[in-house]
């Protein structure tokens, strides 16, 4: 049922004074960040402990109290491969974020070029595809670094296909895409395996065109449904476009939040690349915080029981974020929200021109909310419509607290604009 709009408007002094009383009541909350709860990071509590005095060898014997092994810990690459799809040989483990692999390819093939093209800075206009709504800090990187940002709009089973088809096969400025294959952030969204068949054999004007591939939520379910997508890389390189797709991944939401490792998978080429510039920015990765990472987690098995512990945590969040908007917004006719199987976020989108105005009636009543916009390009959106909903970290009766002030704006806001 859609509640009319007068009917809406007739409830306008009523949602005030509802507004005004939880302005009263000095809230103090926040959904804005993806960050782990403290009780998703005491999981990993032996962490802190380990390796251990006197345990710093490798599997091979290497001593990982020393410089050396760039590409990272072989037993660590192979396990880690081995989830994310990725050949060990053609894994990089790195430091302990992926979003500063990301800026570091971003930035190598910007000043010195890829495998098979020159410089990006020397493409006037150089541009990258960007599925919204999407990841800020994606769309932050190539702005500071003066790419264009294109958007382009995420279905439920990935971009937009007939769009980036046309404008790859057109605009040969276009040199990436920024991909969240997995419970994309922030609609949960998973890629299709027809969407990723052809995001890895499109024709592209640029012959270095490469999809960024952040798989940042490969194994983040919330569900007992474990989705695995297919293997980006073997298809690329069947469809003839073998260095197409850089793929990255850390396990900052799986142990330590920023002091996990992180990972570069690609062609043997690309690897090659990367390697040659990372050997210039760091004589070797953290191979105390990789070993310490294999003593915790040995094997396959182990890292999807520490996933489901995680789940464990989270799909309780989750499901009341779900509980209450339906509760609050639902049948209303003036809002609509993602269910995601995995991941770490809720799309809410709201009626045309009032996102910006829930956040701030929000932050009036003590709740924090992630600028609206901030999930697109330049952090505008022309319909001022969506908001991400980050329900990781505060603890449940928090959450609620939140959620019902957040559905009591996404109302208010909605009234106001058809009073
Ligand atoms: N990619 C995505 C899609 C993310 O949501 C996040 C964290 N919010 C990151 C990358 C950051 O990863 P890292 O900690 O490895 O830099």
């Amino acid at each position: 049922m859609t509640l009319p709009t007068e009917q809406l408007a007739g409830r306008l002094e009523g949602l005030r004074e509802e507004h005004r009383q939880l302005i009263a009541q000095g809230l103090s909350l926040d959904l804005t960040r993806g960050k782990p709860s403290s009780a998703q990071l005491d999981l990993s509590a032996p962490l802190l402990s380990l390796p251990g005095e006197g345990d710093y060898r490798a599997a091979d014997g290497t001593d990982c109290r020393n410089y050396g092994v760039l590409q990272g810990l072989p037993e660590l690459r192979e396990l880690w491969g081995g989830l994310l799809n990725v050949p060990a040989a053609q894994l990089i483990s790195g430091g302990n974020s992926s979003l500063a692999l990301m800026h570091d390819s971003v930035v190598a093939a910007l000043l010195l070029g890829t495998t098979d093209g020159p410089r990006w800075v020397d493409t006037p206009g150089v541009a990258f595809l960007c599925p919204v709504p999407g990841y800020d800090r994606h769309f932050g990187l190539c702005e500071k670094l003066g790419i264009e940002l294109i958007p382009v709009p995420l279905t439920e089973e990935g971009p937009d296909l007939d769009v980036v088809k046309r404008l790859v096969a057109e605009d040969a400025r276009i040199k990436g895409m920024w991909c969240v294959p997995t419970y994309s952030n922030p609609t949960g969204a998973t890629y299709s395996e027809r969407t990723i068949r052809e995001l890895a054999a499109m024709p592209t004007a640029a012959p270095d065109f490469r999809l960024f591939w952040d798989n940042a939520y490969a194994i983040h379910h919330l569900t007992e449904d474990e989705v695995t997508i297919p293997d980006v890389l073997g298809l690329c390189a069947e469809a003839g476009n073998p260095d197409r797709a850089f793929l990255f991944a850390s396990t900052s939401k799986i142990t330590n939040a920023g002091s996990g490792v992180s990972f570069f998978g690609s062609s043997p080429a690309n690897v090659k690349w990367l390697l040659g510039h990372l050997s210039k920015r760091t004589i070797g990765p953290d191979k105390i915080n990789e070993l310490r990472h294999m003593r915790f987690l040995p094997d396959a098995e182990a890292v999807r029981a520490h996933m489901r512990r995680h789940r464990d945590i989270l799909a309780p969040k989750f499901e009341l974020v779900r509980q209450i908007l339906a509760e609050e917004l639902g049948g209303l006719g003036i809002a609509s929200w993602t269910e995601p199987a995995g991941g770490y976020f809720i799309s809410l989108d709201v009626p045309e021109g009032t996102a910006s105005r829930v956040v701030e009636l929000a932050k009036q009543a003590g709740v924090a909310l992630t600028p609206a916009g901030a999930t697109y390009p330049y952090g505008k959106e022309e319909r001022d419509s969506n908001i991400r909903i980050a329900p990781s970290y505060p603890p449940l009766d928090e959450l609620a607290a939140a959620t019902r002030v957040l559905a009591t704006c996404v109302k208010l806001a909605a009234a106001e604009r058809t009073a």
